[in-house]
């Protein structure tokens, strides 16, 4: 026992202080050397991750005589001046059964999402103002493409359409140039400073303090309301 630990004569299985039966191991990596410390934590599956701290005196190796020259490339990852060949493993294809998996369930729960949203626009209220946005362009900004993708813009606004079409309500589309965020929705005011995204509240000249996403939509309702009418 060291710390609380022992290993089987293999270490094939692991015994922890107060356990009464030892634990299967499978190894993400091996280590030689004496562990100083570990910690475990259980999934939620029942599944136990054991991480191991061992301080491992490096050596410097005994002097070869040999040299190579590496090419790194695709098919091989690595071919060797010697002949010696590293196979690449491929780890996309041996994944790539799994991601599709798992990129069906996002675009499932992601359609979900959007259908549960949109229908309930749609059952609450008879007019409904919406920003025609500028996905094109907010798609060539990457960091915004990302959270755009996520957020389903496109496919929102064509269920809000066909569901409106549907339901007998009407869908106002507020122009791409409708100052919606900058502009102060008690006054009309529009922002005196230099616009920009990372400006999440503000303050305008009247006193009104206004959270940047709910100002826009309070203006892109009204300019709805005003479109629709
Ligand atoms: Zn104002």
């Amino acid at each position: 026992m060291s710390n609380g630990f022992k290993w089987d004569a293999d270490k094939q299985s692991l015994l922890l202080a107060k356990m009464k039966q030892p634990l299967k191991i499978k190894w993400s990596r091996y280590f030689t050397g004496k562990p100083s410390s570990l910690t475990v934590s259980k999934t939620k599956s029942g599944k136990y991750f054991v991480s191991i701290l061992v301080k491992e005196a490096i050596k410097q190796l005994p002097i070869v005589n040999k040299t190579v020259g590496v090419d790194v490339g695709i098919k091989d990852l690595a071919i060797c001046s010697d002949g010696v060949k590293f196979n690449n493993p491929r780890l996309t294809n041996r994944y790539a059964k799994k991601l599709a998996k798992a990129s069906r369930k996002l675009a499932n729960s992601r359609r979900d999402f959007t259908h549960k949203m949109t229908s309930t626009l749609i059952n609450e209220n008879q007019v409904i103002g919406i920003e025609s946005l500028k996905v094109k362009n907010m798609v060539k900004n990457r960091k915004l493409a990302k959270h755009l993708h996520d957020a389903n813009f496109g496919e929102i606004a064509r269920q809000l359409e066909y569901k409106a079409d549907w339901y007998g309500r009407k869908l106002s589309a507020i122009s791409q140039w409708f100052p919606s965020s900058k502009m102060c929705s008690e006054c009309g005011a529009l922002y005196a400073g230099q616009w920009s995204l990372a400006i999440r509240t503000w303050t305008c000249a009247c006193g009104a303090v206004h959270d940047r996403d709910h100002n826009a939509a309070i203006n892109i309702h009204k300019e709805g309301l005003r479109l629709a009418a």
